[in-house]
């Protein structure tokens, strides 16, 4: 079996300095049960949430991606008063971070990520199998695209 490097597992807790949910531009890209959730918790039908907290995101040959709205300032339309009003129900993305292929595909990308986020490396030990049901999570519920 191949060998990774992250399976005697990686520590990881949240230190809630809040840089990965403001200050700087970035996408929330959001799943179907994503917008299910966050619709229901604001008690706002499917089509609505869309309107109100999303923007599409063009990704090539007319595929767009829905993402969460920013502010002004680029933080989260969901922070506010120093904290994530949707914690709860936050969208999938954010409840598997750091554990993204994206960080995951090496040891240099998730040394790189840990650099931005100081809670890598810290905390809690996740296991191998914690780390890769959270990259299942992300397979297995696609980010809504169209087709313009
Ligand atoms: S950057 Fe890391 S430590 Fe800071 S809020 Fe995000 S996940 Fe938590």
């Amino acid at each position: 079996m191949e060998k990774l490097f992250y399976d005697e597992g990686l520590y990881f807790s949240c230190q809630q300095c809040s840089s990965c949910c403001r200050y700087d531009p970035g996408f929330v890209f959001l799943s179907q049960n994503d917008v299910d959730l966050l619709a229901n918790t604001l008690e706002m039908t499917y089509n609505t949430f869309i309107e109100v907290y999303c923007r599409w995101i063009p990704f090539g040959d007319g595929v767009e991606k829905l993402s969460l709205r920013e502010l002004s300032n680029n933080d989260c339309i969901f922070w506010k008063d120093g904290g994530c009003t949707v914690y709860a129900s936050r969208p999938l993305q954010c409840r598997t971070f750091p554990f993204w292929h994206s960080v995951l595909d090496s040891k240099n990308a998730w040394e790189g990520t840990s650099e931005t986020c100081p809670g890598m490396g810290k905390g809690a030990l996740h296991s191998k199998d914690e780390i890769q049901t959270s990259l299942l999570e992300r397979e297995s519920e696609p980010v809504i695209e169209r087709k313009q």
